[in-house]
């Protein structure tokens, strides 16, 4: 989602252990910048936020005075509209009571996005925790879930079918003479939390028929309820949904890479390309680690270079104030990042994230006669290092890192999802991605990559593809991760 314009999740924050908090729900409130919680949520959750986080108590503690419900939906729609990233942390899960399904609603009906993060619910866990199983096949066969709020009113309620779909039909009609009205709302929906998520709806007259073809697993859902999704049902609106996206980056950067998509709805698989590997010959990364303070420029074209020479002059007893006078030239924004975590900020990033961008930057009047350290992988294009040198400057081109291949234990569930089907998307952010991935399938490589929309992110990844005999289907106008997310989007809209 464009981080400007504000999106609120609601999670669910447990039953009340800290550690029965789902990944999930840590993910987004690392995220928040705007933390709404009250009293059922575990004091030491809250603190997970960022701490310049703005935490706000809309609890109902008889000490302290607080907002009312509809209040809360406005602070969340405000909070939103002023584009920021919202967590509403509700204890147990956030659509078992305590009105996450109002909150949802009223958010939709401001055009907020939000999504929903499910948690453990204390209707499941504080009876396992006392040692009471809710089902068991000699004493019980489903349990009911009601407020205590209206004892002397019969509670109306949304019926849960689990292991139903074999006999649909039967289960439709053991509704019905428990009192369920053929009318009611009802849906079934398979392979819940998936990029596979699938909901057909109906009545409960006429759930059977219209989700004939549907296998397990699902639940099947029965109650007024149903009705909301008709304006919450936010997952499978999100641009993303339904899509398996396969992430060729190496391991230790594809995770933003996965994140960022996963945002969006997609599903990722990771099958890392890329091991990143120390130089066959440490000694002129040493040196140049030793000596960079004598550099005029330094010239980075990717995160692992900046990690490998901060990793050699860590080894040298150098730090990043070596660098205060060096004129430090960053690809882009990727790499600019590297650095920025090293407390350095790039003085100079082209507009073109190539190596034709930093030519455009470093032209012949600014570097003749300079001293120019360029470290980066074993194997790259030599129009950089060939040009700084026709243009006069004093280059040091350093082996900071080689790229191998990974081993099959970290290719073989990418392998294994491509061969299964489980892949729509293949992304490519190299050329060596492509190389790599093309090496890893071997003669499989043609079978297993047709039909899939392929994305490389520029023009000398998508040149290496087309070498493969790789046909892309989609390339960014700008190189960079969010310009091809959002490319990938925009395709899958038409
Ligand atoms: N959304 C919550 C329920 C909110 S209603 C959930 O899914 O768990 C609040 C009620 O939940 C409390 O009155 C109590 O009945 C129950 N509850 C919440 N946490 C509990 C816990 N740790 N142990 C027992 N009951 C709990």
């Amino acid at each position: 989602m464009p981080k400007s314009q504000g999106v609120v999740f609601l999670v669910g924050a447990g039953p009340g252990a800290p550690d029965l908090f789902t990944l999930r729900g840590q993910d987004r409130l690392g995220r928040a910048e705007v933390v709404v919680y009250d009293d059922l949520c575990p004091a030491d959750l809250v603190a997970l936020a960022p701490g310049e986080a703005e935490r706000i108590y809309v609890g109902k503690r008889e000490d302290r005075k607080t907002l009312e419900q509809d209040e809360i939906c406005d602070l969340l729609v405000r909070r939103a509209r002023q584009g920021k990233t919202v967590v509403r942390l509700k204890g147990g899960d956030p659509f078992v009571f305590g009105r996450g399904g109002e909150e949802a609603e009223a958010l939709a009906a401001a055009g907020v996005p939000f999504e929903v993060v499910p948690g453990i619910s204390s209707v499941v866990a504080a009876p396992a925790f006392a040692g009471i199983p809710l089902t068991h096949r000699e004493h019980a066969d489903g349990f009911e879930v009601i407020s205590g709020h209206q004892p002397d009113t019969p509670p109306r309620l949304t019926a849960v079918v689990l292991m139903g779909m074999r006999r649909l039909a039967d289960n439709v009609e053991l509704l019905r003479r428990r009192g369920y009205a053929g009318d009611l709302p009802a849906a079934v929906v398979r392979r819940g939390t998936t990029a596979r998520q699938q909901t057909v709806v109906a009545t409960l007259d006429t759930i059977a028929e219209a989700a004939a073809g549907v296998g397990s697993p699902a639940v099947l859902v029965v109650g007024t309820v149903v009705g909301l999704r008709a304006r919450i049902a936010w997952a499978e609106s999100m641009p993303l949904f339904g899509q398996r996206v396969l992430v060729t980056r190496a391991r230790h950067q594809a995770a933003e890479t996965c994140r960022l998509l996963e945002s969006l709805g997609a599903e990722t698989v990771s099958m890392p390309t890329i091991a990143i590997e120390p130089p066959r010959d440490p000694e002129p990364l040493r040196q140049a680690a030793d000596a960079v303070a004598e550099y005029d420029y330094l010239v980075l074209t990717s995160a692992n270079g900046v990690e490998a020479l901060f990793q050699a002059m860590n080894a040298q007893g150098v730090d990043s104030r070596a660098l205060a006078g060096v004129c430090i030239c960053a690809i882009g924004p990727g790499t600019s990042k590297a650095l920025a975590a090293h407390g350095v900020r790039a003085d100079l990033e082209p507009e073109d994230h190539r190596a034709e961008g930093i030519l455009e930057l470093l032209d012949e009047a600014r570097i003749r006669g300079k001293r120019v350290l360029l470290p980066r992988a074993a194997v790259a294009r030599e129009i950089l290092p060939e040009t700084l040198r026709a243009r006069g400057a004093q280059l040091d081109l350093v082996e900071a890192y080689r790229t191998g291949i990974p081993g099959e234990d970290e290719t073989a569930r990418g392998v294994a999802a491509l061969q299964g089907g489980q892949v729509e998307v293949i992304t490519f952010t190299s050329a060596s991605t492509a190389q790599n991935y093309a090496a890893i399938l071997g003669d499989q490589l043609g079978p297993l990559t047709a039909g899939k929309v392929v994305v490389a992110i520029g023009p000398i990844t998508r040149d290496a593809c087309l070498e493969l005999g790789i046909k892309v289907d989609l390339m960014p106008p700008k190189y960079t991760l969010p310009a091809m997310v959002e490319t990938l989007v925009e395709f899958l809209k038409q």
